[in-house]
């Protein structure tokens, strides 16, 4: 490979990069972060909060994307002391190889890695070795919408990848009390564990309501419960 095409010199496709914020979602809930959110997705959810990464319809990608490259986004993260980095998008897994050299350089001077990930991409071997953590959220039926057949929102390999890494947990987007039994089904079939759920809302109101039904529901199967902290706090205000 010529130096100019390896990875390191290709641009990153990014929508926005933020913090220091705090983590809203999952075990690191109210740490200190850094986001980098990546541009495109592979799904299109109608239930998406994030659509300005992929849907071209309503969103300009001219305005919502711009191109990185490994060193700039380095550089911006090293000027700060913020040790956990989240990568996040859209779907950040489609880049994975341009994104090898930037968390191998971040973890090699000690911080935390999470990439969160719809679970649909297999990730390379020596992705996971650097990343600390995967955050995976596997689409239900009701979430990913009509549209997304089950083959393309689930694909067992790469769930079985996540898995047996032993650096990945499963955090589930919930919308009503019937998405619980076919979590349930999923996390029997694929031996997923450890599983989260999470209610979906951009308001503070949506968030807090879910919370209440799915806290029962979470201890009674043995789950974990996440909240979206930063809702809680700032609504779907973009870059916090
Ligand atoms: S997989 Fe995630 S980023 Fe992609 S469309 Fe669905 S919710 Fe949005």
């Amino acid at each position: 490979m010529s130096t100019l095409t390896s990875p390191r010199f290709r641009p990153i496709l990014l929508a926005e990069r933020f913090g220091p914020t705090l983590q809203g979602e999952g075990p690191s809930t109210g740490q200190q972060a850094l986001f980098i959110r990546l541009s495109r997705c592979n799904l299109s959810c109608p239930g998406c909060d994030t659509p300005y990464t992929w849907d071209w319809t309503r969103f300009d990608p001219r305005q919502e994307s711009t191109q990185l490259s490994v060193d700039e986004l380095y550089e911006w993260v090293a000027g700060q002391t913020v040790r956990l980095i989240v990568i996040t998008g859209g779907e950040p897994l489609l880049q994975q190889d341009r994104l090898l050299p930037l968390v191998h350089s971040l973890a090699n001077e000690g911080r935390r890695i999470e990439i969160e990930t719809n679970g649909t991409i297999n990730p390379s071997p020596d992705l996971i070795e650097s990343v600390t953590q995967f955050n995976v959220s596997p689409k239900t039926s009701r979430f990913a919408g009509a549209n997304i057949d089950e083959n393309r929102r689930i694909n067992p390999h790469a769930l079985e990848i996540l898995s047996s890494s032993g650096k990945a947990i499963f955090k589930f987007v919930i919308t009503r009390r019937e998405d619980l039994d076919e979590v349930a089904h999923y996390e029997r079939l694929f031996g997923l564990a450890p599983v989260w759920v999470m209610p979906e809302g951009t308001s503070a109101r949506t968030v807090l309501d879910r919370m209440t039904w799915l806290a029962d529901e979470a201890i009674r199967r043995s789950w974990n419960l996440s909240t979206r902290l930063h809702t809680l706090v700032w609504g779907d205000q973009r870059g916090r």
